[in-house]
Parts: C-alpha cells; sequence; structure tokens
C-alpha cells in the first residue's frame, strides 16, 4: 500500500478487481462521493499507471493557466451530504460557474469529485440549519454552509444561475449536450467503467449512461492542456499536466475512434482558445464589459463589447437588431483579424467610456449580480442607451451624419462608435457618387476597422432612450448638474470614525468647489490643481454634525466609498447649510430625491434586505431625520421607519448587520462598508433610544405605548395582581430610581424578570414615570377640563364628556390612558385578592397620573370614573374584556397551584427550559420546568414521556448540550444535574434529546478492557487567549497522550520523559466536535474545556483533541467517560428504570417562574394559552 509499483500493471484484471473491493465496496464506488478516483493511492496501487511526480499535481503556478479559469460565479468550502450509510458530510470546496456545480476534494485540486449541469438542477432551497439542497430530477444533493448568510448566498446564486436553464440549453453549447462521441471506457484502477463524453474541447467523465442523462457527472476535463497517446491495442493515455488518465476501450477498433475523438477535441480546444488569448491581450477585455466577471468569452461584436456568459445571454435577449453575440471560442468564421483589431483597439474600458459614462453606482452590476439585475442593467446600457455619452451632435442628425462621413475617413473608432449610437445613420448618404456610403467611404479611405464597425452595424436598431419617449421605462435623469464654490475648513481624512473633539487648530483653509460631479479641494483659490478630489459617486454618506461638536460652529462629514471620512467646518452656517444640500443633491439619485428635502442628520446609500425578500440585498437610500429613518428602497415610493417604536434592534452577525424589527417586516442594514456604516449604527441606536420626557418621546410599542408602560403592566399581570397592595405599597427607593434610569436609557432592552425584580419596584416604577412625566397623560392644556369633568352630575353627560377630551389627546397619551386603565380595571377585578378596590387604586392614581399634590379628591374621582366606566368611555369590546380576564384568572390559578406545592424559600429558583427531541425546530420544542435536582436522565424521561415515545431495549436516549452551529455537542451523563448547564452555556447552545448512537460501542469497548486507562498520539490545538480577546492562534501539532485514572498526561512524542502538560481529568469536560473555523485536519475532534475550581484562581482553558478515526475518537471519549463516572457509563437497569423511580422534584427550589416573562403581549398570551391547553405539562410535577 506504501509505494507506486510500477510492475503491478502486469497484474491480471482479478487481482485488480479483489485489491480493489477490498478498498471500496461497490457500493461506495457507485456512490458519487465515495468514488476513489481520484485518490491517487487507490490508482497507484491497483494499477501503477505513470504517475507525474509526488500526488500527480503541478505547482499553482501553473494550475492559474487560463482554461481553468472559467468564470466563477461562487466558490467556497461547504459541507456536502455523505453518501448513504455513512454519517458525516464530508468538507468539499464547491465552485459554481454558469455551466456547472462542481465540488472538489480540496481547493487545489484540478479534477472535481462531482459535477452538477446546472441545466439540470430543479430546484435549489435551504432547509434547516444552515443547509441546503440542489436537486435534479431524481437525485437531490445537500450542502451545508458554515454561516447563515453563505448558506443564503449560495441559495441565491444557484437560484439565479439555474432559473430558466432548461430552455435555454442551446446556449450551452460546450455541455455535453451535443457530443462529438460518446461511450463506455474503462478506465485503469477503476472497476466500472465509465460513460465518457467527448463534447467540442472537453471530455466529460460519468459514472454511467444513466448519470450522463441526469447532468450528474464525475468530472470534465479541458483538452486544451491534454494529449493522447497510444499505449496498447486497447489502452491509450489522456495525459495533462496534472494527471495521466489511462483508458482501455473495448476494442482496438473503438480505440482509434476514442483516439481520434479526443485529439479532434484538443486540436479544438487550441484553435479556441486562440481567438480569445488575442482578445484578451487588450487587459480591459479579460473581464467582463457589463458586471466585470473575469475571462469573459463572449462578444457583442457590433457594440464592441467583450462580456461574461450570463451577461451575454442577456444581449441575446435583446435581439440580434441590438446585440449581436458571438462566442471568442466557437464562433471562429466570424473573428476575422479586422474584428479582432477592432476590439484590440477599443478595448472594454474605452468603449465603456461611452457606454457606460453615467452608471449610478446603485446600478452597477458585479459578477455576482443576479439575472433579473442584469437583464435590467443591460436593457438600460444597450437598448436605452441610458448611460451612454451623449455627443455633442446629439439630436442633429445632419450633422451626426456629416460628422460619421468625416470620421470614417480617419482611424478614430470609438467616435464611429459614439457617433453610430447618438443617432449617426450608417446608410446616410455621403454625396459622392464613387462612395455613396459610409462604409464605401471607410474601405476606400482604408479603414478597415471603421468598415468592420459599421459592416456590423448597418442594421442595428439604435438606442432609442430619448428618440422613443413613449417607452415604459423612464428615461435616465442624471443627477442635476449641482456647482458650489466657497472655502471651507478641513481636517485631514481619516480611515476611522471621529469620536474626539476636532480644536479648530486641527483645520485648514480649503477652496472648495463642487462641479460636473466632482467635489474638489485646493490650497486656495487661486489654485487650479485640486489637493483632492472626490467624485460624487464616490460619496456613501453625508453625516452634518450638531452645532459647536467641533472647533468650528457647524461641520459635517462625508464618506467615501473607499472607506475614508472627510470632515468640513465653517462658522457661517448659510454656507455650510448650502454645503450640505449641494453635495447631497450631488451624490442622491432622481428616485431618491424626496430624501433631499428633509432636515436630515445624515443621508446615504446603505445595502440592504428585507423580510420579502432575503435572497438579494439591494441598495436602499437612507435619510435620519430626528427618531425617524426615511428610506428609498426600491424604485417606489419613500418609507418611513420610526425608530422608538421599533420591536428590536440590534448588530448581528459580528458587527455585520443592523436588524430593525417593525411590526410587519424586518429589514436588514449590511455594513457593506465598515466606516459609514458604523456612523449609521450609532446614529440609529441613539435616535431609537428615548429622546426625553414626555410621553411621545419615549420608546413606543405598535400600538403606541411607551415600551416602560407597556413592560410594568405586563410585568404586574404576570406576577403582581395577587400582590396585597399593589400600587399602594411603595418599592426599595434605590431600585425603584436604578430601573427608571435603566427603561430610561434603553427601555426596549430591559426585561423584567421574576426574582430578579420585585413587584413593588417595578409598581412604583410605573407610577413614577407617570409623576414625572413632562405635559402629563392628560396634556398640561386638558388636565383642568378633565378634572372638572369628574364634577358632573349627569352621568350620561360626564361620560360623553369623557369620551370628547378622550379623543382630543394625542395618539401616544391616548393609546396609553386605554392601556393604563384597562390594566387598572383588571387589578381592581382581582381586588379580593390583592385589595386593591377601585377606590384604592384611584386614591393612588389619581395625584400620580394628574401631578397634583393628591390633598383633594378630585383627581381620584376623575380616575374611579375611567376605571369605573372603563368599558363605556373606551368603547371596549366586552367579549375581548372576558376573554382577557380569563386568562389572568388561569395565570393566577396556575400560580397558587405552584406557589403552595413549591412554597417559595429562596429566590432565584429553577426556570422554563426549551429543550429540543430529535432535531432542533419549532415542532420539537418542549418547555421543561427545570427544578435544580433534575438530572439528564429524568429531564430525558421527562420528555419522552411528553411525547409519548417508549424507550426501547438497547436505545440509549440521552440528553445533550449541542452549540447552535451544531459543530460541537456533548451528551449529559444521565446523573448530571441540568440546572447547572444550563447557567453555564451561553445563549448559541441548546439541549436536545436524542439517541446516543455510540453508547453502545462504548460500553462494550469498557467492558472488553481489564482497566480504564488509554494511551496514543492525537493531534492537539490549543486555544490561546491573546490579550484576553479570546482570539485562537496555533494549529495542530501530533502529541502522544496518556489518560489514566486520575490525570491527562500530554507528551512532546512518545519517547519523552516528562510531559509537557496534566490535566486532572475530573475538571475535565470534553465534547464532540471541534469549531470548524479551527480547520481541524479530521472530523474526529473533541474540545476539552478544563475548569479549575481552584477558588482562589478560578481558570478556564481549552484545547482540541484529533483523532485518526471514528473509533479512535469513541475509545478515547468512553475512557474519559468512564474515568469520570468510575465506570458509572449507563443506568444498569436503563433508562426505563429512572422512569419509574422519578419522584417529585426538589422542593428546596421555589419560587417559580412559570411565563417566560419577555416577549410581546402576543408571546405572553400565547404562552399562557399553551399552558392552559396542556394542564398535564403543569402538574406533571406534582404529581
Ligand atoms: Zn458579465
Amino acid at each position: 500500500m506504501n509505494t507506486p509499483d510500477r510492475d503491478m500493471s502486469l497484474q491480471v484484471p482479478g487481482q485488480v478487481k479483489q485489491r480493489y473491493s477490498s478498498l471500496c465496496s461497490d457500493d461506495e464506488l457507485l456512490d458519487d462521493d465515495d468514488s476513489t478516483l481520484w485518490q491517487d493511492e487507490v490508482l497507484r496501487n491497483s494499477q501503477g499507471s505513470v504517475y507525474l511526480p509526488n500526488s500527480g499535481r503541478l505547482p499553482s503556478a501553473i494550475k492559474e493557466d487560463s482554461s481553468q479559469l472559467t468564470a466563477v460565479i461562487k466558490m467556497g468550502w461547504l459541507d456536502k451530504n455523505p453518501p448513504q450509510g455513512a454519517l458525516y458530510y464530508q468538507r468539499r470546496w464547491v465552485k459554481l460557474d454558469v455551466d456547472y456545480l462542481r465540488y472538489f476534494d480540496s481547493d487545489k485540486e484540478i479534477y472535481s469529485k462531482g459535477t452538477i449541469s446546472t441545466a439540470f438542477i430543479t430546484n435549489v432551497s435551504s432547509v434547516g440549519e444552515l443547509k441546503f439542497e440542489v436537486a435534479t430530477n431524481n437525485r437531490t444533493f445537500i450542502f451545508r454552509a458554515e454561516s447563515e448568510a453563505e448558506r443564503n448566498d449560495w441559495v441565491t446564486v444557484l437560484q439565479d444561475c439555474t432559473r430558466g436553464r432548461h430552455r435555454h440549453s442551446t446556449m450551452n453549447p460546450g455541455s455535453p449536450l451535443t457530443p462529438d462521441y460518446q461511450g463506455y471506457l474503462e478506465l485503469k484502477g477503476l472497476r466500472s467503467k465509465l460513460y465518457t463524453v467527448v463534447a467540442l474541447d472537453k471530455v466529460y467523465l460519468y459514472k454511467n449512461i444513466e448519470d450522463y442523462r441526469i447532468g450528474v457527472g464525475i468530472t470534465s476535463i479541458e483538452m486544451n492542456v491534454g494529449n493522447v497517446k497510444d499505449t496498447d491495442r486497447r489502452s491509450f493515455d489522456l495525459t495533462t499536466p496534472y494527471r495521466i488518465f489511462s483508458f482501455i476501450a473495448e476494442s482496438e477498433q473503438l480505440k482509434e475512434q476514442w483516439v481520434n475523438a479526443m485529439r479532434n477535441a484538443i486540436g479544438e480546444a487550441l484553435s479556441n482558445s486562440e481567438v480569445a488569448e488575442r482578445i484578451w491581450a487588450e487587459p480591459s477585455n479579460s473581464l467582463c464589459a457589463d458586471c466585470g466577471a473575469p475571462k469573459p468569452e463572449w462578444a457583442a461584436i457590433n457594440l464592441c463589447v467583450v462580456v461574461c456568459k450570463r451577461c451575454a445571454g442577456e444581449h441575446r435577449g435583446l435581439g440580434p437588431s441590438i446585440s449581436k453575440v458571438r462566442s471568442l471560442k466557437m464562433d471562429r468564421k466570424v473573428w476575422t483579424e479586422e474584428l479582432i483589431q477592432v476590439f484590440l483597439l477599443l478595448g472594454n474600458e474605452r468603449v465603456n467610456s461611452f457606454w457606460a459614462a453615467n452608471v449610478p453606482p446603485s446600478e452597477a452590476l458585479t459578477p455576482s449580480s443576479c439575472t433579473e439585475e442584469r437583464r435590467r442593467f443591460i436593457t438600460n446600457k444597450y437598448r436605452q442607451g441610458k448611460y451612454r455619452k451623449y455627443h455633442p451632435l446629439y439630436g442633429n442628425q445632419r450633422e451626426l451624419d456629416n460628422a460619421l462621413c468625416i470620421n470614417v475617413q480617419c482611424s478614430d473608432v470609438l467616435e464611429t462608435l459614439s457617433l453610430i449610437f447618438c443617432g449617426a445613420d450608417v446608410n446616410c448618404s455621403t454625396g459622392m457618387p464613387n462612395w455613396p456610403s459610409p462604409l464605401s467611404l471607410a474601405t476606400a479611405h482604408s479603414q478597415p476597422l471603421q468598415a468592420e464597425l459599421i459592416s456590423h452595424n448597418l442594421n442595428t436598431e439604435l438606442p432609442r432612450s430619448v428618440v422613443d419617449m413613449a417607452m415604459d421605462t423612464v428615461p435616465y435623469a442624471p443627477p442635476p448638474c449641482v456647482s458650489y464654490n466657497g472655502f471651507l475648513f478641513k481636517t485631514a481624512s481619516m480611515a476611522r470614525a471621529i469620536t474626539e473633539r476636532k480644536t479648530r487648530e486641527e483645520f485648514s483653509r480649503r477652496w472648495c468647489t463642487l462641479n460636473d460631479g466632482t467635489f474638489s479641494y485646493y490650497e486656495s483659490d487661486k489654485n487650479s490643481n485640486p489637493n483632492g478630489a472626490l467624485k460624487a459617486s464616490e460619496i456613501v454618506c453625508l453625516a452634518v454634525d450638531t452645532p459647536e461638536r467641533h472647533g468650528y460652529e457647524n461641520t459635517f462629514e462625508l464618506y467615501s466609498e473607499s472607506e475614508r471620512l472627510y470632515l468640513f467646518g465653517t462658522d457661517d452656517g448659510d454656507s455650510h447649510k448650502e454645503w450640505v444640500k449641494s453635495l447631497a443633491k450631488s451624490f442622491i439619485p432622481a428616485s431618491a430625491e424626496p430624501l433631499l428635502r428633509l432636515g436630515f442628520e445624515r443621508i446615504g446609500r446603505l445595502k440592504c434586505k428585507d423580510g420579502l425578500n432575503l435572497q438579494t440585498s439591494k441598495v436602499g437610500w437612507f435619510a435620519l431625520v430626528g427618531s425617524t429613518l426615511h428610506a428609498y428602497l426600491n424604485d417606489s415610493k419613500g418609507e418611513e421607519i420610526h425608530l422608538r417604536k421599533l420591536n428590536e434592534l440590534s448588530i448581528q452577525q459580528d458587527n455585520e448587520v443592523l436588524v430593525l424589527v417593525e411590526k410587519g417586516r424586518t429589514l436588514y442594514i449590511e455594513g457593506e462598508r465598515k466606516l459609514d456604516f458604523a456612523g449609521w449604527c450609532a446614529a440609529i441606536q441613539t435616535a431609537a433610544g428615548s429622546g426625553g420626557d414626555t410621553l411621545s418621546q419615549q420608546q413606543l410599542t405598535e400600538t403606541d405605548i411607551p415600551v416602560i408602560v407597556h413592560s410594568c403592566i405586563g410585568y404586574i399581570t404576570q406576577c403582581g395582581l395577587t400582590s396585597e397592595g399593589i400600587y399602594r405599597k411603595s418599592g426599595v427607593n434605590s431600585r425603584v430610581a436604578a430601573l427608571c434610569e435603566r427603561f430610561r436609557q434603553d427601555a426596549r432592552s430591559v426585561r423584567l424578570r421574576e426574582g430578579e425584580h420585585q413587584v413593588d419596584d417595578v409598581s412604583n416604577t410605573l407610577k413614577r414615570f407617570f409623576r414625572e412625566l413632562e405635559e402629563g397623560l392628560f396634556t398640561s392644556e386638558d388636565a383642568r377640563t378633565w378634572l372638572s369633568t369628574a364634577a358632573i352630575q349627569d352621568e350620561s353627560k360626564k361620560i360623553s364628556q369623557y369620551q370628547m377630551l378622550l379623543n382630543r389627546l394625542p395618539r401616544v397619551n391616548k393609546a396609553t390612558l386605554q392601556a393604563l386603565i384597562n390594566h387598572l380595571y383588571c387589578v381592581q377585578r382581582f381586588s379580593e385578592l390583592n385589595q386593591m378596590n377601585l377606590h384604592n387604586l384611584a386614591i393612588v392614581f389619581g395625584p400620580t397620573l394628574f401631578q397634583t399634590d393628591g390633598k383633594d379628591y378630585t383627581a381620584g374621582r376623575a380616575i374611579e370614573d375611567l376605571i369605573q366606566h372603563y368599558t363605556l368611555i373606551f368603547e371596549v369590546d366586552e367579549q375581548q374584556l372576558k376573554k382577557q380576564l380569563e386568562e389572568i384568572t388561569v395565570i393566577i390559578q396556575v400560580r397558587e397551584k405552584l406557589n403552595t406545592k413549591f412554597p417559595s424559600t429562596e429566590p432565584g429558583g429553577h426556570f422554563i427550559c426549551t429543550v429540543y427531541l430529535e432535531e432542533k425546530k419549532e415542532t420539537a420544542e418542549q418547555h421543561v420546568k427545570i427544578p435544580g435536582s433534575m438530572t439528564a436522565a429524568e429531564l430525558t424521561c421527562e420528555v419522552l414521556d411528553r411525547r409519548n415515545i417508549a424507550v426501547k431495549d438497547r436505545e440509549y436516549w440521552s440528553c445533550w448540550e449541542v452549540s447552535d452551529k451544531e459543530e460541537m455537542e456533548r451528551p449529559l451523563h444521565y446523573q448530571e444535574r441540568v440546572l447547572p448547564i444550563l447557567h453555564s452555556f451561553g445563549t448559541d447552545s441548546h439541549l436536545l434529546i436524542k439517541k446516543h448512537l455510540a453508547m453502545e460501542a462504548m460500553i462494550v469497548y469498557l467492558t472488553s478492557k481489564v482497566d480504564v486507562s488509554k494511551h496514543g498520539m492525537m493531534k492537539f490545538r490549543e486555544e490561546r487567549s491573546i490579550l484576553g480577546l479570546g482570539l485562537t492562534s496555533g494549529s495542530f501539532h501530533d502529541r502522544y497522550f496518556i489518560l489514566n485514572s486520575s490525570s491527562l498526561r500530554m507528551y512532546k512524542e512518545v519517547r519523552s520523559n516528562r510531559p509537557e502538560r496534566d490535566w486532572p481529568v475530573k475538571n475535565l469536560r470534553v465534547y464532540l466536535g471541534i469549531k470548524k473555523k479551527l480547520r481541524p485536519p479530521t472530523c474526529w475532534g473533541l474540545t476539552v474545556v478544563y475548569e479549575s475550581k481552584k477558588q482562589e484562581r478560578p481558570e478556564k482553558q481549552q484545547w482540541y483533541l484529533c483523532c485518526d478515526t471514528q473509533s479512535e475518537m469513541r475509545e478515547w471519549y468512553a475512557t474519559f467517560l468512564s474515568i469520570q463516572y468510575d465506570g458509572n457509563v449507563w443506568p444498569q437497569d436503563g433508562l426505563q428504570q429512572t422512569r419509574v423511580s422519578r419522584v417529585l422534584p426538589d422542593t428546596r427550589h421555589g419560587n417559580v417562574s412559570l411565563i417566560p416573562l419577555r416577549g410581546s403581549e402576543n408571546e405572553m398570551r400565547n404562552s399562557v394559552a399553551a399552558f392552559s391547553q396542556d394542564p398535564l405539562a403543569l402538574f406533571r410535577d406534582v404529581r
């Protein structure tokens, strides 16, 4: 098995097979991924074909051979689902181009392990955690990405490039759909023959003809680097710089045909690449003129642009009268020397100076743009001529024609292009009898390149954006040409945010001009060369500072696309205003023009996605004004996001995405560039905080109630309705003050929790809020009228007066008053429990809400009226109210039951935890109350019981601690207490009940051992904390380990005497799996956490061990387990015993927090409903 043995090529076939089958079973060979086709070892051993040294690969420099660089749309590492029967995902380097999704063993490989023709992909969709599915008619491939963003990106690009591919298979002449030669061929070293297809300049290998028909192949071989050589009667070699393929045909005659076909393919490939290589010699032609993708193989010969395959598809869609699309590789006949010269002379860059002179950054394509974006852009660019540079003679037909006739006599081909596409008529009359047309004129004046260009445009339809005003698309209006000049004071530009105050000394006086889309600054108004300039299209954000933030009275910041920040200032307020206005006008597109009319603090563009379309992000234009974010996300109308009313505002994914959750939708703003994004985040967060002490300046709920009011009412409803003297008893002053302050800072982030917050503190926080509210709940104008209304004798008159006043309240005040009175109404309905009847509540709330001293009862009377006549004044739906009261009754009952059974003796107590069964998904969720004494086995039984799952013999159901990315997991030992685990792990982990499939093997292993210890080599890597930042360094190294009953020792090598490290086993916590980020060398890894329990020096370390095989890993794991639990790894009588003997939970941990105290009203209602629907869930622990 070790060295290639040339003599083995003399083996009889039987031996080959035998050896082969000992290496992998038939199944494996048939399964796409276990085809060991590309493992050199196997090939060498089985056949001893001639291989290039080592791995048979050449150094990477040669790999960059252009032929291998078909425009890759996306590539990266993914896990691919294992073939049937295997358990583990396989790490694959995956590349997507227009024609194929290919996966490789590594990013160094030339030949793939598998290819899926995009023309055969029927569906691509996200499934489960980080996974996505690629379906063909009869096979589905599952891949797993490393992050959600990555996954979504794959799905997006795949969906985009497979959409509608079926219909366009003619666009795909390089695909094996049009083979030149095909059939089964034996590849030496493989047991099964491969279905081999020679098509154009490539050879494709498939496992069999069925796979060929469904577009699922093994690999393809580019023949431009190939060489075919006869070796024997029936065999021949296809040699490439990377590998030699030794084929055996079925007969001598067939071999001849194969060799011929492959040689033809080589000829094809060599002549094919000739034109492309020549065209690409002009550097700008090696990038697509439309999207910038590398190595574009297509061209629009009349428009003179070289484009990639995807863009070529859209060009085709315009029709040949607009764009004549030809392949650089396949349409050899069209590529005359003249045409090639035209393309070399012009080049994408120069041609784009005409076609793409005015492309707004928001509309520009990138290589990853989706089909829709491409279509729009290419239509705009060539059909509409939206971005072209207008010729000065535009609109003057006679002059244009005249200019064309003159110009074709000289060599300026670009001018001719510009004239033609600005309306000059190529068929116009020159007025010269000998040379009646521009074409003949050009030829006569020996301008073959001019003639070539004209000849391809004799029937071209002209761009019609302005010519044809009736078109459905609005012609592009470039931003109004803004110009403004003046002196400003400027600091040096920066690559970071400005946090400090800049003094006057740090600014220098500069003459600034805004002209023709460029903002420039000069040493003085006498200088003609600017010190610096910024194109308006490069400005991504403009922020206006609050006055006197820096040494100059008024300052503003400009953020550039290239992540620079420019600070300008002036003492002249008017000039400042004018500059801000002009600069904003210069870079905000017409579609978002209304933003310019706002008194914004910050304006600019950001990439974003919203809930309706998570697949693709788009450019949005934003302006921040006070607590409102104005946005233009599509071409559609603008919208407003009220930041104080957001349900959630957070920065996620390592500060790269700002998530704004508002009623009905979520907006994800992406940090395309760090600098301006950070500025936006900070500004939006500040704007979303409470802005002052009046009601409407608070952070609000969807229903316009201040978050603080909503939270306090919710909490009291959950926990305080039975509390005697609620709202009358005072809380602890310092705690109330602290809570008020926290709400003031960011009410949205405050989570009131039982055990953590006392009922009376919360009730007093609410009261204090209303008492200190600027202008009061009833507004300063109307408060007196409200009070006087209480004196009206006639009941119905009084009520209609209240109603009138209610309707006069501002929206927020009205909503808040209604919510509060509703709450107080409920409180007094349970007055037999809390002793707070109508009158008592009115005494407390009258002076609080009216902010009076409480010397008389007027205010109290008004509140009493409002509560008493609550349903009338507020026109309440009685059914709704009844339901609400029933819900509250359930809450109270549930709490009572639990409180009598588990008297609260200590704070904190146990809590409800979400546990999943078998898989982390919503339907597998169970909410389980975890008493302090609950063991993993008890929790497991609890969940299985609820789901009515019987435990069979030799089924090892366990409770697992699983990290969110499912990269690491640990089965809890059955006796392990769950509560401390819950406390110790972060939000990125969860508990999962599932079978421990390796348990049996581990038990068998352990029983076979006389003493429990183990030694052997493992690969080791340490998590070294750099400056306490938790950054990791280092890599995996081989080490020798000895694990015995007391410690785990690590030695540099087997013969080392002294251990490098020595850890006490009982303090180790061992997880299966290693974070992928660390690039473990094998997939059999363990993550070990060491926690020293030393009081004086608590310490946490983490490191990683990698084994070579799964069974090795199991053995190590079993040994750890056995040592840690003294051989007791599984209950003797199985889990069933635990089930039967399970007793009441320990009552020492009382004070139940029954319903999660968070989330919206609806969430709370739902959880109450869940409890009332499943009464068993409540009483299970009590029986
Ligand atoms: Zn392109």
